[in-house]
């Protein structure tokens, strides 16, 4: 049985775009040249380029949801030439920059594709900061510090002083400074993209695939109400690949959590003092991300969860502990603006892989996917769903031969009851030592 995507209908940046009509959903029987399955970075990206090489050719994008309601409309909105920390300490120099040079592509191509289509998305070439609360901070900060030097990568400190007049707090120690991430509004830049697809991609919304199988040389997809085939299938479905029994003890589904307010008033902006449009990681990555949005809103996103039925799990209780959670965080960070409520709170489904590494490739005759980022998807996504089109047409690049470089098969995880209960308390064990950090 194939578990189908759980988002809530809390997303924060989803209910924040003006409403637009369903796209057509799967219904009768279908063909297509090409069929991409999952419309978020990686099968966006995969449908574009497709499209380019094969301007003759039908392809259709097909989504469980509307386009935007996954992962890739409802995440932090960093778009991060920086590899994540476990991808920096790499052994191979040649591995990091190579996978540098693929999210810088990433970012040139979204920022191409945002002015050559005006996609209205808080696209901005900020940076980001990474901050430290206290002393375990600052430890991981001299580690970044270390790696980013040994990378010959451009970064500058921050003291007490000058992030506060840019966060409107005290909160943060210091910070180091990246300049090469972007920020955006995630789900208006996968609506933006969706709607700027070449004319010979269709794409089908709301259409849940429930069973994936070959039958005389076609690739046949079951829904509700139809039935597609096509030859050649790339998947972009991130954790659900394993749902159609491929990478299917490799990948593991972790869920984070996300809170944010309305938008400021102009009384609450002189109470808050500080800058609009900034971002801040935590260098303990398992403590607290913040964003303050272009249009005045303040976000906190924190808590992991690992969840094998992707949310389903979540009761009640839990989300309103982590929206408490996250409402201490704010609190901490703003006192001052007690009074603002948050309005939003949801969680979103990632892959990861007990060996840090993505799956690129072909997964049988006509069958190719992009699988497992590592929780930092909007780059790597879109890079990868493009070389994956590339792969998948028979082209040959520079660029491909670095992915391949760069990727491999994510190691196997241990069978369940030991899995869940190894990865639940990792998670819990890096909540606890990164508290003075939240
Ligand atoms: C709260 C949060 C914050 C994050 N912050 C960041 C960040 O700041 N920067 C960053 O780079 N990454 C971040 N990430 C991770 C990032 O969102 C993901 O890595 C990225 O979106 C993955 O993109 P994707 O296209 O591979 O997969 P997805 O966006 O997950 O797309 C897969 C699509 O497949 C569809 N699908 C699945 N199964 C089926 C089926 N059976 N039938 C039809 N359709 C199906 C789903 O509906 C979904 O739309 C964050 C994630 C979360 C949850």
């Amino acid at each position: 049985m194939v578990h189908l995507p759980n988002d809530d209908d809390q997303c924060g940046w989803y209910h924040a775009l003006p409403k637009v009509p369903a796209r057509p959903s799967l219904v009768g029987e279908q063909t297509a040249d090409y069929l991409i399955l999952g419309a978020g970075f990686a099968g966006l990206a995969m449908a574009r380029r497709v499209a380019t090489h094969k301007p003759n050719s039908r392809i259709k994008l097909i989504d469980a949801q509307r386009v935007g309601q996954g992962a890739s409309g409802r995440n932090s909105g960093f778009v991060i030439d920086l590899p994540h920390k476990f991808a920096l300490e790499h052994p191979d120099p040649e591995h990091k920059q190579k996978l540098l040079a693929l999210n810088r592509s990433a970012i040139a191509q979204l920022d191409q594709l945002v002015n050559q289509y005006s996609i209205d998305c808080q696209w901005s070439a900020k940076g980001k900061y990474q901050g430290a609360v206290g002393a375990r901070g600052e430890a991981y900060l001299d580690h970044f510090e270390h790696l980013m030097k040994e990378l010959g990568e451009p970064y500058y400190h921050v003291d007490n002083k000058e992030l506060s007049e840019v966060l409107g707090t005290p909160y943060y120690r210091r910070a180091i400074y990246t300049p090469g991430s972007y920020l955006v509004q995630p789900a208006a830049l996968v609506r933006g993209l969706s709607e700027s697809l070449p004319d010979n991609v269709s794409v089908l919304e709301n259409s849940p695939i429930r069973h994936l199988t070959k039958e005389n040389g076609q690739w046949v997809l079951y829904g509700h109400e139809g039935v597609i085939k096509s030859p050649v299938l790339l998947l972009g479905t991130s954790i659900f690949t394993r749902e159609f029994g491929y990478l299917k003890n490799r990948l593991l589904p972790v869920m984070t959590f996300a809170s944010w307010t309305r938008p400021l008033t102009d009384d609450e902006m002189r109470k808050y003092g500080g800058e609009l449009d900034w971002g801040l990681t935590p260098a303990d990555h398992a403590a607290t991300t913040m964003r303050m949005t272009a249009d005045r809103r303040i976000m906190v996103r924190n808590s992991y969860k690992h969840t094998p039925k992707y949310g389903r799990s979540i009761s009640h209780a839990m989300k309103a502990k982590i929206r408490n959670d996250h409402r201490q965080a704010f609190l901490l960070r703003y006192p001052a603006l007690e009074d603002v409520p948050f309005t939003h709170t949801w969680g979103g489904v990632y892959a990861i892989s007990r060996n840090f590494t993505n799956f690129f490739g072909q997964l049988d005759e006509g069958l190719y996917a992009s699988a497992c980022d590592n929780g930092v998807g909007v780059a790597w996504g879109t890079i990868s769903g493009t070389l994956l089109a590339d792969h998948a047409v028979g082209a040959t690049s520079n660029q491909l031969d670095d992915i391949k470089y760069v990727t491999g098969m994510p190691s196997l995880n241990p069978p369940e009851p030991f899995l869940g209960i190894g990865v639940k308390s990792r998670i819990q064990l890096a909540k606890w030592q990164s508290r003075s950090e939240l």
